[in-house]
């Protein structure tokens, strides 16, 4: 009998690769989602196959799964800056709320769960590169605190279920990571500056642009989640790139893939906007035998080839996401 995994945030970016991982690897994938800010396009491939599953549902209420469960990954949660600034009580009741059920449920079927957590746990680090033992600086109560406290309480009641039910959990520490399917306006920069770029337009970059950011190719974040999941580590481990570089020489590289002569413009720099981010990945070396095999010239081509293969009408759709029909009165 294959084995069950219930994967939520199933229709995102992440949560979509991760179906796909797993299925290939002979699970039976059951996934969830409510498209706050996934789209179904990313399942529909799968829709049809025995092995996939798909249940619409909040994760913020009760999570029923009849049946047998062995894994849990909750990848459930908007990503983005501009979504979560968007949809700030939805972010928090994602991480708290959300998690909480699905802790109850992995506990009540005693499954192993694997949760999303986020380099912004560190918030605008004083350590560079940032180790799994820095504590972070985080503005609690600032626009973005919504994410990174949400995340936080996330991986701290995991590691309640842990000590308190002995619940196998697992914590991934995930920095910037890209690819197909991320959404063209979901506002992250490397959507928008490849969005900018095949539309002709100049690119915007926040700031100064003297800010780093450290960016993962999806098939190496998925590779080291499902060997961190598969392994017997129950504290936070750091997975991405850490191949680090200003948004500025990131714009430009950008610019270099298009033929249009675009220039960079400058806009105000985001409050609390992480000045530099790099994980250092020594543990999952050590523990899991993982590191990137993709390097951004490599990855930034696939994702350009995606990002080109969409329709005039996606890529003119350039205004966010509209949330009112998630939102409860
Ligand atoms: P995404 O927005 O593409 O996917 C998130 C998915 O979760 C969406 O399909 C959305 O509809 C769904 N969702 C949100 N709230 C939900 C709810 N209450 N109930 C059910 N479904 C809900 O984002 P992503 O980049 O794929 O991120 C996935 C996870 O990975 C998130 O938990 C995020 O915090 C984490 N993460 C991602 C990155 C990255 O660089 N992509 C970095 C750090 C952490
Ligand atoms: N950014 C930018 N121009 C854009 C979008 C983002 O300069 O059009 C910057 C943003 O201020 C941040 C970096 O790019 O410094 C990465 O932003 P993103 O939203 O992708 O993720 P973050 O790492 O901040 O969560």
């Amino acid at each position: 009998m294959s084995k069950r995994v219930l994967i939520t945030g199933a229709a995102g970016f992440l949560g979509s690769h991760l179906c796909d991982r797993f299925i290939n690897e002979g699970y039976e994938v059951i996934g969830m989602d409510n498209f706050i800010t996934g789209d179904e396009k990313n399942i529909v491939h799968l829709r049809s196959n025995p092995n996939f599953s798909f249940v619409k549902h909040d994760v913020t209420e009760f999570v029923d799964i009849p049946g047998e469960l062995d894994y849990i990954l909750h990848f459930a949660s908007p990503a983005s800056p501009i979504d979560y600034l968007k949809i700030p009580i939805q972010t928090l009741k994602v991480g708290s709320l959300g998690t909480h059920n699905l802790l109850g449920l992995a506990k009540a079927k005693s499954a192993r769960i694997l949760i999303a957590s986020t380099s912004e746990v560190y918030g605008d680090p004083l350590v560079h590169p940032q180790t799994e033992s820095y504590y972070g600086n985080v503005n609690t109560i600032g626009p973005r605190g919504v994410y990174d406290e949400a995340k936080r309480f996330q991986e701290s009641i995991t590691m309640a279920y842990h000590r308190f039910h002995g619940l196998e959990t697992r914590i991934v520490r995930i920095f910037n990571t890209y690819g197909p399917r991320m959404r063209l306006n979901d506002g992250r920069v490397i959507p928008a500056f490849m969005g900018q770029v095949l539309r002709g337009e100049d690119l915007t970059v926040f700031g100064d642009g003297s800010q780093t950011r450290s960016f993962c190719y999806v098939d190496d974040q998925v590779e080291g989640i499902y060997r961190l999941l598969l392994s017997d580590y129950s504290d936070p481990v750091n997975i991405g790139n850490p191949h680090e570089i200003s948004i500025k020489d990131f714009a430009e590289e950008i610019i270099a893939l298009s033929s249009d002569n675009q220039k960079i413009v400058y806009r105000d720099l985001p409050v609390d906007d992480p000045m530099q981010r790099q994980p250092d990945i020594s543990l999952a070396k050590k523990l899991l035998n993982w590191e990137p095999k993709v390097g951004r010239k490599a990855g930034m081509a696939k994702t350009f080839d995606y990002f080109s293969g969409l329709s005039e009408e996606e890529l003119y759709k350039s205004e966010h996401k509209d949330f009112s029909n998630h939102i409860k009165k």
